[in-house]
């Protein structure tokens, strides 16, 4: 086990703790860097930041971005890291990727009403601390806690994806736009959890030259929603490509999910890490 995690969330957007509670939860697990990388929403970092820096947690800037791909529309993940929080392109493109969250949240609501599951916006709401980053792990919440469903996981294979009730096909950002954002706030932009979108060979190859094109220089191989196989395809693919590799446990909330904040699996030797890149980026005090 590795003890550099680059890939988890708070409160700030779909994670249950806070952004301070979140980094001294990576601190207690031995944790040894860090990033903070909520969705499309930089408003957790200062009170994570200041959190890394009392408990003497090195600490990147982080975020993970939503994109919509591709001519099947698929929604891909991708992850800056080492970004400057201040920078005005960055924050005012993705507070474009915010918006629409909420009437997107009012549908998925309304579907779900039509098969008998009423007050779903309200409860999703009420588990969710940052209106404007209302999703779906809200609505899987609220189902799990009101009984419907008995945990997240299955939510997810019932309700809320693609084909199934209260999936509400969403438009986010251009794969070009997130990364040429990133880049000039000075980040890195790496392509998350390769290993969930399901696109075959000749799909990911062609994610992969766009990516690079834009701008892209990483990819998660070493990730929570990672099985073994994942991790080592994805080590040859960042090596195929010459791309840096990252590592992150895409932690949300205590019980949930199989990686607890702070642990990911060693880089396979191949890889080069792409904290070599960032040493100048990393807040320590
Ligand atoms: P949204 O951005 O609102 O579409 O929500 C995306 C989030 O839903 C992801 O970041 C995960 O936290 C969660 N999610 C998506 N698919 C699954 C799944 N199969 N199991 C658990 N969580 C999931
Ligand atoms: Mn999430
Ligand atoms: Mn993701
Ligand atoms: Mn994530």
């Amino acid at each position: 086990m590795a003890n550099i995690d680059l890939h988890f969330h708070s409160t700030a957007s779909d994670g249950a703790l806070a952004p301070d509670e979140v980094i001294r939860r990576a601190a207690e697990r031995e944790a040894k860097l860090v990033a903070l990388t909520d969705h499309d929403c930089l408003a957790g970092l200062a009170l994570a930041r200041q959190a890394a820096l009392d408990v003497g947690l090195p600490f990147l800037n982080g975020v993970e971005a939503s994109v919509t791909w591709g001519t099947r529309n698929q929604t891909v993940h991708i992850v800056g890291l080492g970004i400057d929080p201040d920078d005005h392109a960055l924050v005012s493109g993705l507070a474009s990727v915010r918006d629409g969250r909420v009437s997107r949240a009012r549908e998925m609501a309304d579907d779900l009403a039509r098969i008998g599951i009423p007050g779903a916006f309200e409860g999703a709401m009420a588990v969710c601390d940052n209106p404007e980053m209302i999703g779906r792990t809200h609505f899987a919440r609220f189902l799990v806690n009101s009984g419907e469903v008995k945990d997240v996981r299955t939510v997810f294979r019932k309700y809320l994806t693609p084909g199934k009730p209260g999936y509400v096909p969403h438009q986010w950002a251009a794969l070009a736009d997130v990364v040429g954002w990133i880049r000039g706030a000075g980040g890195i932009a790496v392509i998350a959890h390769p290993g969930r979108y399901d696109l075959g060979r000749t799909l990911t190859d062609r994610l992969v030259t766009e990516f690079k094109e834009a701008g892209g220089q990483a990819i998660e191989v070493a990730s929570g929603s990672h099985s073994l196989d994942d991790m080592h395809k994805y080590a040859l693919l960042a090596q195929r490509y010459d791309l840096w590799s990252s590592a992150g446990s895409d932690f949300h909330a205590p019980g949930e999910g199989c990686r607890d904040v702070g642990r990911t699996d060693d880089l396979p030797p191949i890889c080069r890490p792409v904290w070599e890149h960032l040493s100048d980026r990393i807040v320590k005090r």
